[in-house]
Formats: structure tokens, sequence, C-alpha cells
């Protein structure tokens, strides 16, 4: 096994070990973390075929993760996917319809964040053990609803560590919402901070390349790290779940070993996608990735034409995880395409002029979009012929894969990666099957999706509208900063 070393986006001499990528989260000068060189799977298909969840995402990951001892990645691994899931496959393929779609939300949260969210805290506190860190580690966390209760649930009351969440002010859903302010935990704050997703993105990111505040907080003993997908530690366990869809369908016998797929993903900040992108790079047989946008559409402008620009208006949609204009992931991507020098060009383009233009292409990686619509539309087509309820996030997905085929005629098997449980958007999920909804409470539809969906309410939801709420912060986003220092001297 050949050791990985980590390098910066914008300066390839910015190098670091696995562990310390992880416990930085973001380079100094605010690029990303790339593998120098990316690993090619050891392991045939067949013999990841036989394996479970756990053991095949060792397989992969140690591949990246190369400063890990084996017993270290597997106590992190076998601690992360557990019971917590509610099934013993972790992240199943079902069939519906004459499409698959990969369930990636049987764990704590009921969405794909869990994924990741429950290994980082275990491969931080290895991190920091192994690098001999005694400070104590705060997680500062943008959310776009998803990824906040995803990573307080995974850190909370972990020792050794803090985190602070900000959700954009009315921009997640009420369950999303309820589920993040009565986060338990000694150690978890939650606040809602003014403006949109990447305004609270952007707010957190100014923090961990902001130098003065990170010595002024090193004196008091503490250093920040990301939850967010801009931290390879996230990224990274994603990459297992491609290898697992293509292996469940070898073994259920839908396609044959080095038969090429396709994968579609509803994607916001580029995280889940580019994890697809690295696997096919470690050498999984992939045709296409179709990257899935609702009318935030940035993405969907950028594959068609190569200029990302995210000067429009901001689209609040019914898939909020999704309401992003500026997915931090996609530097990733044009780094891997271009080079250090250019992507640091393109990335000061974008900050100073909100937009960039390159020629380089993924042929590999297609752009499509749906509209409220046409997601609604989706919920609906699947329920009627399938009696299966997606959530928005998956029906956009879904509805982008209609289009695309119908658009290419490619009949390449495909893998729609479903990212949440309809409960988490009961609403929005009710409405698109029956108008009839649109005017009743939240949470009172849960109920009623249970009896349209036959799947039971998942306990980690289960009478969400009755719990104490704990945090009620209001965090104006100029005024981040004071936010966190405040925090931290309680
Ligand atoms: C976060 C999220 C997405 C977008 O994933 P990215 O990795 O940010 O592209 C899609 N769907 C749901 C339900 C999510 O929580």
């Amino acid at each position: 096994m050949k050791n990985v070393t980590y390098i910066g986006t914008r300066d390839k001499n910015i190098r670091y070990k696995a562990s310390e990528a992880i416990l930085k989260g973001i380079c100094p000068d605010g690029g990303l973390f790339i593998p120098e060189e990316m690993p090619v799977m050891e392991k045939s298909i067949e013999e990841l075929t036989e394996m479970d969840y756990r053991n095949l995402a060792y397989e992969v990951m140690s591949l990246f993760f190369t400063d890990f001892t084996e017993d270290e990645l597997r106590y992190c691994i076998n601690n992360a996917y557990d019971s917590k899931f509610d099934t013993d496959k972790i992240a199943p393929v079902v069939e519906k319809d004459g499409v698959y779609f990969l369930e990636l939300f049987h764990g704590k949260t009921i969405a794909f964040k869990d994924m990741a969210l429950s290994i980082l805290p275990y491969l931080m506190k290895t991190s920091a053990k192994k690098n001999n860190i005694d400070k104590e580690i705060v997680i500062l966390t943008a959310t776009s609803g998803d990824t906040g209760k995803a990573a307080l649930e995974g850190f909370a009351d972990v020792e050794g560590t803090r985190i602070i969440v900000f959700y954009p002010d009315g921009g997640v859903s009420p369950v999303q919402r309820m589920q993040m302010v009565t986060q338990k935990g000694k150690n978890v704050c939650v606040a809602a901070i003014t403006g949109n997703f990447d305004d609270a993105q952007s707010a957190v990111k100014s923090i961990f390349t902001d130098a003065e505040m990170i010595k002024e907080l090193d004196n008091k003993g503490f250093m920040f790290s990301s939850a967010n997908s801009i931290n390879i530690g996230r990224l990274i366990p994603q990459v297992a779940y491609y290898w697992y869809a293509y292996c469940q369908l070898v073994k259920d016998g839908k396609i044959k070993v080095g038969d090429k797929i396709n994968f579609t993903v509803p994607t916001g900040n580029f995280g889940n996608i580019l994890a697809g992108y690295f696997a096919k790079k470690m050498g999984l047989p992939v045709n296409k990735f179709v990257c899935a946008s609702n009318s935030n559409k940035v993405l969907y402008d950028f594959f068609k034409t190569g200029t990302y620009d995210k000067n429009r208006e901001f689209i609040l949609t019914t898939s909020p995880s999704m309401d992003i204009l500026i997915s931090s992931n996609l530097e990733r991507l044009v780094c891997m395409l271009t080079s250090q020098e250019e992507t640091a060009k393109l990335m000061k383009s974008l900050a100073e002029k909100g937009e960039y233009s390159m020629t380089a292409k993924a042929d590999d990686i297609v752009g499509e979009y749906a509209d409220e619509e046409e997601t609604a539309t989706a919920i609906r087509t699947m329920y009627t012929n399938a009696d299966y309820v997606l959530d928005t996030h998956t029906a956009v997905a879904y509805a982008a894969y209609n289009k695309y085929i119908e658009e290419s005629g490619d009949t390449t098997p495909t893998v729609i990666v479903s990212t949440a449980s309809p409960y988490k958007f009961a609403k929005d999920v009710c409405t698109a099957i029956d108008e009839k909804y649109k005017d009743c409470d939240p949470f009172e539809l849960m109920k009623e999706l249970e009896k349209i969906s036959g799947v039971k309410i998942p306990a980690p939801v289960v009478d969400i509208e009755k719990r104490e709420i704990l945090h009620n912060n209001l965090c104006e986003r100029e005024k981040i900063k004071d936010f966190v220092r405040a925090q931290l001297n309680k």
C-alpha cells in the first residue's frame, strides 16, 4: 500500500498526512485538501462483494488514510457503522419502478450525512491522539439542514470536543429545525444565523482562515476544525458506499463484474458526487455521474457552459439541503482537472467577481436539474407506480435522471443516490402526492405519511415536536466571530 499525502488545491507545497488534514479541515490559504495521487483499489470486485459494509469500508478507507494503523481504522469503522443504523446493510440498494435507489438514510438523523458524520468524531479523536494534540477541538459547522444535526449527534458529549452549529434562519424544514434545537449534550451549541446557507458557510470559513482569531483561541487551549464536507474526514468515508452499491448489484445478479453503471446524485456542496468520482478514479466501473441540482442550478450551468456564476437569486426550495450557490467541493474537481496555479486564480475570481470560466471538462459528469414542479411530479409518479415515497432531494435526482435518459437515450443501469428519509420533509412530500395536505401541520403529516407509505415513522423523529427546545440563539452573520468567542469563554 502506497502512502497518500494530502496537498492543497491552491498550493501543492501544502502537504499533510491524512490525520493532520482531518484535524486542520481546510488549508491555511483557504484551499482544500486532495490526495496527491489517487489510490487504486487492490481487492477484486468478487472479493469486495463477499464483504459486509464495515469490511468493505475498511478496504476503501485504508487506501486513503494511510497513516492510520489497521487497529485504529477498524476501531473507528466498527464504532461508526453499528446498531445506530436501523439495517445491517447500513446502505441498502432497493429496486423501484426499474431503477435502483441507494438508501443512505438509515442512520440516526435519517439523512445521508450520517454516513460520514458517524465516523468523523472517531477519526478526529484518533488523529488528535496520533498527533499529540492536547487542545480542545472546536467543531464549527454551517448547515443547510442535515449536516448540523448529523454533526451534533456525532459529536455530542465526545470528550475533548465542542461543537457549534449555524443554520440559516428560516432556511431549513420544520423537522430539521426541531432536530437541531432539541439536541442534548454538554458540549453542543446551535444558533440560527441571519442570511442563507452561503452566508453561513462563508462566515464559518472566514473564521478558519483568520490567523489572529486562531492564535487567540490557541492561547486559550482551543483549536478549530470543520465537520463540513470540506474536511477529507467526511469525504473519504463516502467513497465506500459507491463501491458497496456496485457490489450489491453484482451480488443480486443485476449486473456482471466489470459492467458499467451510472449514478445520479442530488447535489449541493458537491461532496457526495465527488466521493463517487473518487471511487471511479480508484477503478470502480462507472459510465456517467448525473449531477442533479434544484432550481439553484449553478452547477447545471457550469457543466453545460464551463462558466461558474453565483451572481443570481438564491431560491428557497423544497429541497433545502441543496439550496447552495457556492459548491465548495467543486474546487477539488477543478484542481483535479487543471492545476494548483489555475485553481488559485479561478477561486480568486470567484471570491472577487462571483464567477469564473474554464475549458477543461470532466466528460463523465453531466449536469441536470429539476424545478419545483418537476420535483413534485417525480414524487407523485414514483408513489403511483411503485408505492415508494421519495424525499424531495431524491426526487430532484429522480426527475433529473428522467430528463437525462430522455435527452441521451443512455440505457446503462442507474443507481439514484437517495439522501434523506421522506419524513424529514413530510409536508412537501405529502403535498406533492396530494394537494389537500398543503395547509396541514407539518408534524401531523408525519402520521399521515406513515399511512401513505406503509413505512413506520423512524425512531429518531417520533414525537419530535414535543421535545424541549434547548437552543434559542440567533446570531447576526456579521457578528459570528463574537458569538464564537462568547461561547468559548463560557
Ligand atoms: C447535504 C445533502 C445533499 C447535498 O449533498 P452534497 O454533498 O452537499 O452535494 C443532498 N440531499 C440531502 C438530503 C442532503 O442532506
